[in-house]
């Protein structure tokens, strides 16, 4: 079929006309920052001009601003497989790793290693750096080739962290046969899903997943530096005394008392007092994503990537570029990446023309797949533009060169 007649079969295509996307924009970045939902302005204004500006701090009870962590956690979960009262949304990821990682380190006392990949993504690496510096290296981190990780779960390990698709290659782990693993060896999971929420179907419950973290900026479309989710299954819940005990995961935060009680549920992992505005976008993004089917979201995301890899074979072979992501469908995420050496330049001039994608030192060309709002023609004309910068040595001017703060 023609890109137009896949897009004519779409069943996801009305999405499109709910966000607000540039006129002549390409976007194929929302892995990294979800485009704007319309409704995100119209719910701002009202939560800045009528809950803020008059309700003031009786909306806190009058708006329900102190259930959103808690609402929009339950509203995460039906979209990755999780119960009821087993997600919190709250913190960044970063700070959900951390919190995570303790709470589970704290089921096996008896064991020290976190075990991860090389070249996992890097915050997820340097929290397990500031947990070491902690614990005065009782605890350790043990690093193996993505590879080798089911090999390496000894009876050292407390816990694996792992991402579920990989951020620069979109490489998707089994993650019921790796949890089973990780079960088998005694150890707990932790699941970064940053690169999974929104983007490719997850079961948390039937995988038995222990915690799972991840970003609600990405595939969620929750606004720059929403924040993010925080899982614990059911049965760990009591178990685990928090690691960051502040007042808003206090069972009776409003008793002011000077003894701290965990909350007897996931509030527990709450930490102060939640971004309101930035919980009201990212309660926006997610409200959007239960209208879709998930099923359809994998199936148009596949058909997206699919195209995309199959117009660029010609590229690969006239210029350089290295398919880095699984050719394997059950293996590949909602993002196709590609390895050429001028990477960066060759992304500025994408860009420059209007198709935006990203870059991943050293060498990769990043291209997301969000099928709420990207459509085949377009995926179709992204190729398109990447042969014209090739064929012309557009590329190849010095301002592509200059690398910016954020690649
Ligand atoms: C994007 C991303 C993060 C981001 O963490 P922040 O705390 O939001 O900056 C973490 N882990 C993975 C795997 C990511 O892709």
């Amino acid at each position: 079929m023609t890109p137009e007649q896949l897009d004519a079969a779409d069943p996801l295509a009305p999405f499109r006309d709910r966000f607000a996307l540039p006129e002549g924009v390409i976007y194929l970045d929302g892995n990294s920052l979800g485009a704007r939902p319309k409704a995100a302005a119209g719910r701002i204004a009202q939560v800045v001009e009528r809950e803020w500006g008059e309700g003031l701090i009786t909306s806190w009870n009058a708006a329900g601003w102190i259930e959103a962590p808690r609402r929009i956690g339950d509203k995460i979960a039906q979209l990755v497989g999780a119960g009821n009262g087993e997600m919190i949304a709250c913190d960044s990821t970063s700070v959900n790793i951390f919190k995570t990682l303790c709470a589970a380190l704290s089921l096996t006392p008896e064991r020290d290693t976190i075990l991860s990949e090389r070249g996992n993504f890097p915050t997820d690496i340097y929290m397990v750096q500031g947990i070491e510096a902690l614990t005065g290296r009782r605890i350790r981190q043990q690093l193996v080739e993505p590879g080798e990780v089911e090999g390496a779960m000894g009876d050292h390990v407390a816990v694996v962290l792992l991402t579920h698709v990989h951020y620069k290659t979109g490489r998707m782990r089994d993650m019921a046969l790796t949890t089973r693993l990780a079960h088998e060896a005694g150890a707990s999971i932790v699941w970064d899903l940053s690169h999974s929420a929104g983007a490719v179907p997850v079961d948390l419950t039937s995988a038995g997943a222990d915690f799972a973290v991840g970003c609600g900026y990405k595939y969620l479309n929750g606004g720059p530096g929403a924040p993010a989710f925080l899982f614990a299954a059911k049965r760990h819940q009591q178990k685990v005394m928090p690691a960051l005990s502040g007042w808003f995961g206090h069972a009776e935060p409003f008793a002011f008392d000077d003894q701290y009680r965990p909350a007897p549920g996931v509030e527990r992992f709450m930490v102060g007092t939640p971004p309101v505005l930035g919980m009201a976008a990212l309660e926006v993004g997610v409200d959007l994503f239960l209208e879709a089917d998930m099923a359809q979201v994998r199936s148009k995301s596949l058909s997206l990537s699919r195209l995309f890899i199959e117009r660029m074979k010609p590229l690969c072979a006239a210029h350089g570029f290295q398919l880095a992501s699984p050719e394997l469908e059950a293996e590949r995420g909602s993002q196709v990446s590609y390895r050429h050496p001028q990477g960066y330049a060759i992304m500025q001039a994408l860009i420059a023309r209007g198709v935006v994608g990203d870059f991943r030192a050293p060498d990769i060309l990043r291209f997301g797949f969000t099928p709420l709002y990207t459509s085949h023609v377009e995926v179709a004309a992204a190729v398109d533009h990447m042969a014209q910068v090739m064929e012309g040595g557009e590329w190849d001017r010095p301002e592509y060169k200059v690398r910016a703060a954020v690649t």
